[in-house]
């Protein structure tokens, strides 16, 4: 008895899931192409996070989605511009695509390469100049580089103990 209650669950949620996809492409005014749907649905079901383009390309390969990694690069791209994802430059060549895609802030931990989320009221921009001629500002979005304390930082107090 148990046991039919779970897959009836998950293909409820998955049909969900590709609907969201579908209403999400047609209100971006993407043409929702069996690629465009599978990545999106992926991403959907897998919100909120950050991805890079060669964590999404191995995973759409292990669900059997068969796209190259310069289709999931476009793919994302597209998905950004449409302001369906947000995307975090944290160095030369290295992106996030993150699937909440209003501004928001971020810790990025340069001894692991991990992005997180900062909550929204942890930031306080009491500045902000104003853009040069012809320019508007489109969003400010802050990312607060961390890395491991060394131990002379910890004794110092400069950092809390993660122990
Ligand atoms: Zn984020």
């Amino acid at each position: 008895m148990v046991l039919n209650v779970f897959p009836k669950r998950t293909i409820i949620s998955m049909s969900e899931h590709s609907q969201q996809a579908m209403n999400r492409l047609n209100e971006a005014g993407l043409r929702p192409t069996r690629q465009r749907l599978a990545l999106a649905e992926l991403l959907i079901r897998t919100a909120p996070r950050h991805v890079t383009a060669e964590e999404l390309y191995h995973e759409a390969s292990l669900a059997g989605i068969h796209v190259s990694l310069a289709t999931i690069y476009n793919t994302l791209h597209q998905f950004t511009q449409a302001g369906l994802m947000g995307e975090v430059v944290v160095g030369s060549g290295q992106s996030y695509f993150d699937t909440t895609a209003h501004a928001h802030h971020h810790f990025f931990d340069k001894s692991t390469g991990e992005i997180f989320d900062v909550p929204d009221d942890a930031v306080d921009i009491g500045k902000v100049p104003q853009a040069p001629a012809g320019k508007v500002i489109e969003r400010v979005d802050v990312v607060i580089r961390i890395r491991n304390a060394t131990p002379e930082e910890l004794a110092d107090g400069k950092a809390v103990s993660a122990g």
